[in-house]
């Protein structure tokens, strides 16, 4: 099966009945660009810069990131690339940006919000991206944005930018990894390029259950009802306005959750670079419109189990 897999990795995931599904990778580093590509990415639908961040002893200068976006930039060759603006917080430490002492940090100053509060060091990675831009297909993530104005917040400081450094093929969008954010996913459609939904984080806290608890993590299944449930608003929030919606959490790349993401009408799985080919393999086995049905199912199931059973059963 891997042997097939690999041997197709370059070509389009198509369903049976002719539904395509962009398979794209989640990135750690700007090194592993080239490797995606040859491993059949067709786009970077996930580029975290933590580690931009965390191979220095202070946050990264302009040029220094805007090499870092360049090179990747480059790798991909004109596909687009999908940058994550620094997530730190919660489960992702900085050390020498010594985080507020809180008693509960996942519910605290975390992704966008601490990058509101110290907007220097956005602005900085701002524009470093945009000056890597170019001509190149950038789109621009915000992590963890929970509101409308949060996204207002950060929207303007690219649309400042944006004055100075111009960039022609910018789309600016967000992650849906906060309930409140689905909720509301109408209105933030209607204002951004593109959602990609981080089933991570929508998971642990749709489900209060903290993603790395050492004997709970295995119940914050993004298979949940719940969760399935968010997906489906955000969806159809987004493309009722034209956009794009991803998933770019840990999700996209489990065997059961494929048939119901693009049944839930899902454009873009973004997986780790090894998983490519066989989600790609995956996707070519469904027929979109049994997908669609299944998914409707799925929606008002139990459980998760209950969802995971029905998928075994079907596909
Ligand atoms: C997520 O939350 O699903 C996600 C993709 O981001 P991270 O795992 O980096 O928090
Ligand atoms: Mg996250």
């Amino acid at each position: 099966h891997q042997d097939e897999a690999d041997a197709r990795r370059l070509e389009p995931a198509v369903t049976r009945d002719g539904h395509a599904v962009e398979i794209a990778a989640n990135l750690g580093s700007s090194d592993e660009a080239a490797t995606a590509v040859a491993l059949g990415a067709e786009a970077v639908g996930l580029l975290r810069t933590e580690l931009v961040f965390m191979g220095h002893s202070q946050a990264p200068d302009q040029m220094t990131q805007q090499a870092e976006y360049s090179r990747v930039l480059a790798a991909l060759d004109g596909r687009p690339l999908v940058v994550r603006t620094l997530d730190v917080g919660g489960d992702k430490p900085l050390p020498y940006w010594p985080l507020p002492a809180e008693e509960n940090p996942f519910l605290g100053v975390r992704g966008i919000r601490l990058s509101l509060q110290r907007p220097e060091i956005l602005d900085t990675q701002l524009r470093a991206l945009l000056a890597a831009a170019a001509d190149y297909p950038l789109r621009i993530m915000f992590p963890m944005v929970g509101g409308v104005e949060e996204w207002h917040a950060a929207k303007s400081r690219v649309d400042r930018l944006r004055e100075a450094i111009p960039a022609k093929n910018l789309q600016v969008g967000i992650m849906i990894e906060i309930p409140s954010a689905a909720l509301i996913a109408p209105v933030l459609a209607q204002e951004v390029d593109f959602f990609s939904i981080g089933t991570n984080d929508l998971t642990q806290y749709t489900l209060a259950i903290d993603r790395g608890h050492p004997t709970l993590s295995a119940q914050a299944d993004g298979l949940h009802p719940a969760v399935l449930q968010l997906i489906d608003m955000t969806v159809t929030a987004a493309h009722a306005c034209g956009k794009w919606v991803g998933v770019c959490g840990e999700l996209a790349a489990d065997n059961l959750a494929v048939p119901l993401l693009v049944g839930l009408g899902v454009d873009e799985l973004s997986v780790s670079a090894r998983s490519i080919a066989l989600i790609k393999a995956r996707v070519r086995e469904l027929a979109f419109e049994d997908c669609r049905h299944l998914a409707r199912r799925a929606l008002v199931l139990p459980g998760a189990q209950a969802v995971r059973a029905l998928v075994m059963e079907h596909c």
